[in-house]
């Protein structure tokens, strides 16, 4: 059973050459892509129009497990959902459906934990457990669309759930192309954003790929010890670089690069710390202001990081020339940040528990 390869990763040409190996007609895949991916049907034994004898031979060859809502977070202050998807093999990571005036956009995870290790983040004490594959980001988009009437789907995707994107790069690709495929979801990358906390080899290998995704880069200080001391990876990939590779990604791809900044009380929201991100934004983007969203640092148990104004710090900035959004904190009393949810779960699993 193991080794049955999970349809749903599998791009239009991808699923063509497989299915011609098994000798069946070149339209079949037709069939079966728009089966899984316009009708959203997820048994080969309902795909009406293949016949008994080949969905057979399709359930021996292939396997279909989109992850499955397990608990559903509803917020009583505005019309964010956050979803504990279950995935097949037991695990679970979380996403998050938020409404704005423009669409509706999902959050999306893309491993189970994560290794980064910076210091505010839920996800990190409990480590990188696996990968997500390209089948489990896009299930977590059709199940939330499966969640509302047809006119509410989801019309952006930002890859900032639990983990880091970067850090699973094939198969971040490879649903990147699946959520765009004309013949799916048809999801243009204009509506995508990827955050990263600065794995500086995956942004300029991002670049390279030429998608029109924006690209959020977690930033949270302007200076290296500050940044070292919060993120680890920033002692491997320090803020210069990181900088450079941001240029590098605008210059090529022509997209905005975005900075996420969670303010933290006496940590980052000084007076100098803005000015100091001021000298290191100004230069980047010649001809455009930098952007920063700001967010107050969403307390987490046991990190001890408290949140700082985001509003004044917003005022900082922009006396330094830089255009500054404080983050609608949406679904604030879900607890939208990423890795709660999961937390939560798991410690209660670890506590004897039932598991939802
Ligand atoms: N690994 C990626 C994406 C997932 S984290 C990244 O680092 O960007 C999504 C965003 O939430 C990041 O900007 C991250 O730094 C931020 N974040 C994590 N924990 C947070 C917390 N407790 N308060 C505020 N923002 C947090």
């Amino acid at each position: 059973m193991q080794d049955r390869i999970e349809i749903m990763s599998l791009l239009p040409e991808q699923l063509a050459a497989e299915v011609k190996a098994m000798g069946e007609p070149a339209f079949r895949a037709k069939q079966i892509f728009r089966w899984l991916h316009v009708r959203r049907v997820f048994d080969f034994a309902e795909m009406t129009d293949i016949s008994k004898q080949c969905q057979g031979r399709l359930q021996e060859r292939f396997c279909i497990n989109p992850p499955k809502i397990a608990q559903k977070l509803a917020s009583t202050l505005d019309d964010t959902v956050k979803y504990l998807c279950t995935l097949s093999d037991g695990n679970c990571v979380e996403t998050v459906r938020m409404v704005y005036h423009h669409g509706v956009t999902a959050c999306i995870s893309t491993q189970v934990g994560c290794r980064m290790g910076c210091r505010f983040c839920a996800s990190a004490p409990l480590g990188h457990i696996r990968n997500l594959t390209p089948a489990e980001m896009l299930g977590q988009i059709y199940a939330a669309d499966a969640d509302y009437p047809e006119d509410q789907r989801i019309s952006g995707v930002v890859l900032m759930g639990i983990g880091e994107p970067l850090d699973n790069y094939e198969n971040v690709i490879q649903f990147l192309r699946l959520l765009s495929c004309s013949e799916g979801r048809n999801l243009s990358l204009r509506h995508a954003a990827l955050s990263t906390c600065g794995v500086v080899p995956g942004i300029l290998r991002l670049a390279g790929e030429d998608f029109p995704l924006t690209l959020s880069v977690s930033l949270h200080a302007a200076d290296d010890d500050t940044r070292s001391s919060l993120m680890p990876v920033n002692w491997k990939y320090p803020i210069a670089e990181l900088l450079s590779a941001c240029r590098h990604y605008f210059e090529k791809t022509g997209r905005r690069v975005t900075f996420e900044y969670a303010v933290i009380a006496g940590k980052n929201d000084s007076d100098e710390a803005a000015e100091k991100l001021g000298r290191l934004l100004r230069p980047i983007f010649p001809q455009q202001r930098p952007h920063v969203n700001l967010i107050p640092v969403n307390p987490v148990a046991d990190t001890g990081f408290s949140a700082g104004s985001a509003l004044q710090f917003q005022k900082k900035l922009e006396r330094q020339g830089i255009n500054a959004t404080v983050r609608r904190t949406l679904g604030a009393d879900i607890a939208a940040a990423c890795g709660q949810l999961r937390r939560n779960q798991m410690r209660h699993q670890a506590e004897g528990g039932e598991q939802h």
